[in-house]
């Protein structure tokens, strides 16, 4: 499987790191040792000093398709749930000043945690969904998808010219604002509407 990204899809958190609005969506890659499942702890790396949360909601991808249209994008994933896009902010900031590629700076082994899955009739209107995260207790960022430059079916519709998706494949689809660095004994627990679904520790 592969993991999909996007980034740039909010405009607050666009403000936040004084980056362009994009014309289509900003897009990369995770492999699949990117993932932690399970509720399993990040081992913080010792290659960044900053590394940051980005709360997102994650589109898993229920059938194979390429070049598919915005129209029949619906049919093509089944569930969401929620994920960090762990992005080593320092190291992104070095890539982004040399105009280099980003891998390394959001690739990582165990950047993308991933909590449990709900299934698509459980949502009434996928433009109006709210997820929020929390760092030790406290709310630190909050979104809803009626905020997203892009919305589910564009996303899927652009990345699917490029890449053919196949089942199980996952699609991050952006953080909204308030990212910031994590550090050794925090607690993240990430909620789509009041469930929570992903809850996991710093070490
Ligand atoms: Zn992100």
């Amino acid at each position: 499987m592969k993991i999909i990204a996007i980034g740039r899809n909010y405009a607050e958190h666009i403000q936040e790191l004084n980056n362009e609005r994009p014309s289509s969506p900003v897009v990369f890659l995770k492999p699949d040792t990117a993932l932690l499942k399970n509720n399993q702890p990040f081992y913080h790396p010792d290659f960044s000093e900053n590394i940051h949360h980005e709360v997102e909601l994650v589109l898993k991808v229920c059938k194979e398709g390429k070049y598919i249209q915005k129209e029949f994008a619906h049919r093509y994933f089944d569930q969401i749930g929620i994920g960090i896009d762990f992005t080593a902010r320092d190291l992104q900031q070095q890539c982004k000043e040399k105009g280099m590629p980003w891998e390394i700076a959001k690739a990582f082994n165990g950047s993308a945690p991933v909590g449990k899955f709900l299934p698509l009739d459980e949502f009434e209107n996928l433009k109006n969904i709210n997820f929020h995260l929390q760092v030790n207790g406290k709310v630190r960022q909050k979104g809803n998808t009626n905020m997203m430059l892009f919305d589910f079916e564009t996303i899927l519709a652009y990345v699917s010219r490029f890449f053919t998706l196949k089942k199980g494949d996952l699609i991050f689809t952006g953080t909204p604002a308030g990212v910031a660095k994590v550090n050794l004994g925090d607690r993240l627990e990430a909620f789509v509407e009041n469930r929570k679904l992903l809850d996991f520790e710093i070490k």
